[in-house]
């Protein structure tokens, strides 16, 4: 997520300044925390992560994760992603000019990643989801071997869940039902219980200073399948010839000022500005051979020049071929 500002020119509706795209709660791996809890609070997010450990709601071994109850109301209120401040993370510092965000250096991989604009459109979207795939997985295996390392034995592991889907991180398995009890967190913690905090910072101390092959050498093949789909995911950024039959993508189209539209493809929060006449044609890309679309715009008078196409191409507001709709 950005730290600007954020009422992005060809969004259909524009994120608040006071909650920007941070209607999230973001789960953090004990080194994250551990790094927040020991880094110098120039941001001034600590005290927003002290909060969260002294709430004992998913606070587990592995890190934060997400509060059951939180993470419900997460998945009903899509519709006010980047406005309602109910939603706001907690980890948001609010400014004069809006807020910025209180982790930035030890936010985690979404956070890292998620853009609502992207340069290539889908293609550059699928590029920051396959660096965010990579990076939590280092996150998340560091996360582990640090529980290796600082004694959360195997028993004690097999009392966290996972969480699915939105619902992420991991929880003490009666946190799904309320507060867990204090046997169930001393079941858990062993003897770092009451003393979470240390644990934390223990985690991000035992990793301070690892270079890029101790990572390799300590989550090995696991790395092998993210670094791959980055590469792949770069590599189809490369110019390629303009398909030979495109055809309209699944489009969303809304009123802009002055009489234009705006238009979607690949998400609403990426929409193109097109002029009333450009955004009619592109009901003429229906699978025909390139150059008769081109005829066919010519007979209205419109041209659309070749960078133009690719725009919409990356937009998705036009698609390869009718194989790919
Ligand atoms: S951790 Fe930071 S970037 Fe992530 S949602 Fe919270 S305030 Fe935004």
């Amino acid at each position: 997520m950005c730290d600007g500002p954020t009422s992005p020119p060809r969004a259909v509706a524009a994120f608040s300044p006071s909650v920007t795209c941070c209607t999230y709660i973001p789960t953090l791996s004990n080194i994250a925390v551990g790094r927040i809890l020991l880094g110098d609070d120039s941001l001034g997010g600590r005290s927003s992560v002290v909060a969260r450990i002294g709430r004992h709601d998913a606070v587990t071994p592995v890190g934060l994760g997400w509060p059951h109850a939180q993470g419900e109301l997460y998945k009903d209120s899509q519709a006010h992603f980047g406005r309602h401040e109910g939603l706001r993370c907690p980890h948001f510092v609010t400014t004069e000019q809006g807020g910025r965000c209180g982790i930035w250096r030890d936010r985690n991989a979404t956070c890292a990643t998620w853009f609502c604009k992207h340069d290539r459109g889908e293609a550059g979207r699928r590029v920051w989801m396959a660096i965010r795939d990579l990076l939590g997985t280092v996150d998340g295996q560091l996360a582990w071997h640090a529980l290796d390392a600082l004694g959360i034995s195997e028993e004690r592991r097999e009392r966290l869940v996972p969480r699915a889907g939105l619902l992420r991180g991991y929880d003490l398995v009666d946190g799904h039902r309320g507060p867990p009890k204090i046997a169930d967190r001393k079941a858990v913690w062993g003897r770092w219980y009451g003393r979470e905090t240390a644990f934390y910072e223990a985690c991000a101390q035992l990793v301070d200073g690892y270079s890029w092959d101790d990572i390799r050498r300590i989550v090995g093949r696991t790395l092998d399948a993210p670094l791959a789909a980055v590469t792949e995911a770069i590599r189809a950024l490369r110019p390629r010839p303009l398909p030979t039959a495109p055809v309209q993508g699944k489009l969303t189209r809304h009123e802009h000022t002055d009489g234009k539209t705006l238009v979607s493809g690949y998400s609403t929060y990426d929409s193109l500005v097109l002029s009333t006449e450009q955004s009619d044609a592109l009901n003429l890309f229906d699978g025909a051979p390139l150059p008769l679309v081109r005829h066919r715009l010519q007979e209205i008078g419109l041209t659309i020049d070749d960078a133009t196409l690719q725009q919409w191409l990356d937009a998705e507001l036009l698609l390869p071929s009718k194989d790919t709709r």
